[in-house]
């Protein structure tokens, strides 16, 4: 565990701005803040419909970011990212002030109320964001991985149809809402697997020690992401996703987990 990884105090904050301004060649982690979804409410027609990707970025994904600011603001927490802090959510200490103190804090963690609401509402927000950034409109890239990314898909599942097999079969196997994902981790290479809820692989101590790895994308499995366009039918939708796939993106975030250490 990493005490850099997440910022407690003012003066460490700054620490994490400066940081943050380095010239590196491109960020992998996610902002506190929501960023502008990379393309129109209706681009992603006829996966999803413009009305509801636009209820799900502004009702949906707006509200885990307002909580998410509310829960920290309640505990004094500032984090330089929010995947920086859902790293270490388990780990957190608590602050020794009263609002915490009155929720029944004990020594070393954070109140689990606490916790959970930020792997909620931090996770909700996290995982949104990657999953908006893992789309792209149907037929402007290439529909299927390439390069480096291509070939690890192959050594980990056999084949790129075979990994779609894979990871279709996950998704649908799934149980409530939650998420499904292709993760890195250098003793395991790719894998995949399922989140329940707003979980996600990064959410060390959180997930299953088996599952905890670097997401590189990722598919909404709450009902919200597919009904009524799909009426509940989880298997149509996982199937008409692949189409909007942004494997650039998923290749660019392959390139970044393998030749970085967080
Ligand atoms: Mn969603």
């Amino acid at each position: 565990m990493n005490r850099r990884h997440f910022l407690t105090s003012g003066a460490s904050f700054l620490a994490g701005a400066a940081l943050a301004d380095s010239p590196l060649p491109q960020r992998s982690g996610v902002p506190l803040d929501q960023e502008p979804l990379p393309y129109d409410f209706g681009a992603l027609e006829p996966f999803l419909d413009a009305a509801m990707v636009k209820e799900h970025y502004q009702k949906h994904h707006a509200a885990y970011v307002a909580d998410l600011h509310k829960v920290l603001a309640s505990v004094h927490l500032q984090a330089a990212s929010v995947s920086s802090l859902l790293k270490t959510v388990e780990f957190l200490p608590p602050r020794s002030d009263r609002s915490v103190m009155n929720l029944g804090a004990q020594p070393g963690r954070l109140p689990e109320q606490v916790k959970q609401a930020i792997r909620t509402n931090g996770g909700g927000h996290m995982n949104h964001t990657l999953f908006w950034r893992y789309m792209a409109p149907p037929g402007s890239g290439p529909d299927a991985p390439e390069g480096k990314l291509a070939a690890a898909i192959n050594d980990a599942f056999g084949s790129f149809p075979r990994f779609r097999k894979a990871f279709a079969a996950a998704a649908l196997k799934h149980v409530g809402p939650g998420w499904a994902w292709l993760s890195y981790r250098p003793d395991k290479g790719l894998f995949i697997s399922t989140t329940a809820n707003e979980d996600n692989p990064l959410m060390q101590g959180s997930v299953p020690d088996a599952e905890f790895g670097r997401p590189i994308l990722c598919l909404d499995l709450w009902e919200h992401a597919y009904s009524p366009k799909y009426r509940g039918r989880r298997e149509d939708y996982i199937a008409a996703w692949w189409s909007v796939v942004n494997w650039p993106r998923v290749a660019g975030s392959y390139g970044i987990v393998t030749t970085t250490s967080s």
